[in-house]
């Protein structure tokens, strides 16, 4: 007797008879499918834009006045997401990140009183000259 798994429906979890190559009992099944792994896709790009917004409202609180520097902590506290940005800016062997038009630079201070270097962003609102086009292979070594 030959011994074999039952392969199963991945929508409905039926057993699949015929094709070997088969993931769905029918037509329904394979279309219910794909929109539920489509559904999570967009899940996923809309959970994206929610926090490049949380960014960009977190960014534009901390800097009123167009320019300010924040210790990292009052970032991770309001849960700014570091790793999501619309743009980005090089600036003199640094770099700007943006969520739309407020960014933020990466700074480490010395702290005379903590005796520790100090993890600090500046934030700035963008400039005019910032709005030119980004070559990514400009730094190619
Ligand atoms: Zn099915």
């Amino acid at each position: 007797m030959e011994n074999f798994a039952l392969k199963k429906c991945l929508t409905c979890g039926k057993a699949l008879t015929g094709r070997l190559d088969k993931k769905y009992c029918d037509d329904q099944c394979r279309s219910s499918y794909n929109n539920r792994s489509r559904k999570s896709h967009e899940k996923r790009i809309l959970e994206t834009y929610r926090k490049l917004r949380r960014n960009r409202t977190i960014l534009k609180s901390l800097c009123p006045t167009g320019k300010a520097t924040v210790r990292k902590e009052f970032l991770i506290e309001m849960e700014f997401d570091f790793s999501i940005f619309t743009s980005i800016f090089p600036s003199k062997g640094n770099v700007y990140y943006f969520s739309h038009e407020y960014g933020y630079m990466p700074l480490v201070e010395k702290s005379i009183t903590e005796g520790r270097p100090i993890q600090k962003v500046l934030i700035i609102q963008r400039q005019i000259f910032m709005e030119k086009s980004f070559d990514p292979w400009k730094f190619l070594k």
